[in-house]
């Protein structure tokens, strides 16, 4: 069932119940207030006819005659009078006689003073006189007639603008639905057009702060950014097929140029180790890749265990020494470590390996000196590495971009590279839980500072 078809059953349920208690309400008091009435008049009726019998003397033939002939147009009532030993004294009409007085029932009123009661559908009221130092007792009945029709009116009624009010409610329910629920169907309409190809197009918002608009927005939120991860997807492809293309083409220019003539030893030479460190850098560039694709799993997916970070530190500047000679790495340690957990680490070794070795490397080819120092302090529940170099510095223009992929600042012609060093690191450092900071000045050199949470 739609939510619409429900929310309006709903509203109209619940509606409808309060309406019914309501109506219930008012008709019951109605009955009960009618009943009151009713037996208030009997009572009075009953005074009326034994004042006028005893202490008027009015004669009994009379008021007879006089209750004959109201009854023709009223629905009179019918008084009875008794003396205590259940005589009768007086009745209206003996003949017609609705309520049979018996001996229990005059008792009743006897002992108890003044009763109330009905005999069928009339109303009775008994009740005790005094007159002359004499007790007399004294039926009064009369069927509310006016009163019942009354009742029956309101009752059909009721009934009438219930079932009117439980229409009209539905039908308004149906309405009102229709119109809370437009701007889900509208956006119903523009969210199932979306697609890859067409994420620019965004649902209608409006100025409000409903839930609704609150929900268009979000989902709006949501598809900006599935657009820029989309077309950072797409530059991503476009840069790896022109980095992979670049010294692809050269390989194949090389090798294409030495085929065209007998070359000496010396040229083929020459043009092997132009081919060779080509693909140095397509396998430099597809490893940078692997690991980039790996940083990026669910952290789930990594194996973390606790690893020293001053071991991981040294096997880095080993791995960097020993495929450049000649550069240098210094490691130096700021303050005494207390114990091994201090400068232990809970992380992945290998992307933690990864992530020195690329700053190791930056620091050095981006240097006239080619070296690079590692400070290593403790701050707070941090181990805090400053990764320094004296190098040529990073143009402040170019900060803000440097840990995007495949971005290379204004100084890439100073050394090869293809942008994903810093990328990568900045990520295998998040998953880590830490941060990266970052200090550079034009021709003085660069501070990468990273900080990662110790056991
Ligand atoms: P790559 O080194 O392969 O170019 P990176 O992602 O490691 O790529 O670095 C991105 C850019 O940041 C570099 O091209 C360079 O412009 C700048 N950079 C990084 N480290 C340094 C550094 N220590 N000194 C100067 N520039 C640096």
């Amino acid at each position: 069932m739609q939510i619409r078809t429900r929310i309006t059953l709903l509203f109209t349920c619940i509606t409808a119940t309060i309406l019914f208690i309501f109506a219930a309400l008012i008709y019951f008091s109605a009955k009960e207030s009618r009943e009151k009435e009713f037996y208030t008049l009997l009572t009075k009726e009953a005074y009326t006819k034994v004042n006028l019998f005893l202490d008027a003397q009015v004669d009994k033939h009379t008021l007879q005659e006089i209750y004959r002939n109201n009854r023709k147009i009223l629905n009179e009532v019918e008084v009875a009078i008794y003396s205590t030993d259940f005589n009768l004294l007086y009745h209206d009409a003996v003949d017609i006689d609705f309520v049979k007085e018996t001996p229990n029932m005059l008792k009743d009123i006897r002992s108890k003073g003044q009763v109330h009661f009905y005999q069928g559908p009339w109303q009775v009221v008994g009740l005790m006189y005094s007159y002359a130092g004499k007790q007399y007792i004294v039926t009064a009945a009369a069927l509310d007639q006016y009163g019942y029709t009354k009742l029956d009116l309101l009752l059909k009624n009721s009934s009438l603008i219930f079932i009117l009010s439980i229409i009209l409610l539905f039908i308004a329910g149906r309405l009102f639905s229709k119109r809370v629920f437009s701007p889900i169907n509208s956006m119903t309409e523009k969210a199932q057009i979306i697609s890859a190809t067409n994420l620019d197009l965004r649902l209608e918002t409006n100025n409000n702060k409903d839930e609704l608009s609150v929900l268009a927005n979000t989902f709006n939120q949501m598809l900006e950014r599935l657009e820029s991860s989309f077309d950072a997807q797409k530059s991503f492809v476009s840069n790896i097929s022109h980095e992979l293309r670049t010294p692809l083409s050269a390989i194949i220019a090389e090798l294409e140029l030495s085929t065209i003539k007998e070359r000496s030893t010396a040229e083929y030479k020459a043009v092997i180790e132009n081919t060779l460190s080509d693909a140095h850098k397509l396998v430099k560039l597809s490893n940078s890749l692997l690991d980039f694709a790996k940083a990026s799993y669910d952290p789930s997916e990594i194996a973390f265990r606790p690893i020293r970070v001053d071991e991981t530190l040294l096997d880095a500047r080993q791995m960097v020494q020993q495929a450049n000679k000649n550069y240098r790495v210094n490691i130096h340690f700021n303050s005494e470590i207390d114990d091994e957990s201090q400068i232990s680490v809970n992380g992945n070794e290998y992307l933690l390996k990864v992530a020195f070795v690329n700053l190791f490397e930056n620091g050095c080819k981006f240097s006239d000196d080619k070296q690079c120092t590692v400070n290593v302090s403790f701050q707070d529940n941090n181990i805090v590495l400053d990764f320094t170099d004296n190098g040529i510095g990073i143009p402040s223009k170019d900060l803000e971009h440097i840990f995007l992929p495949f971005y290379r600042g204004e100084n890439k012609t100073r050394a090869d590279g293809n942008g994903i060093g810093l990328p990568l690191t900045h990520k295998i450092i998040q998953l880590h839980h830490g941060a990266i900071r970052i200090q550079s000045t034009v021709d003085l050199g660069t501070t990468f500072t990273l900080a990662i949470p110790h056991l």
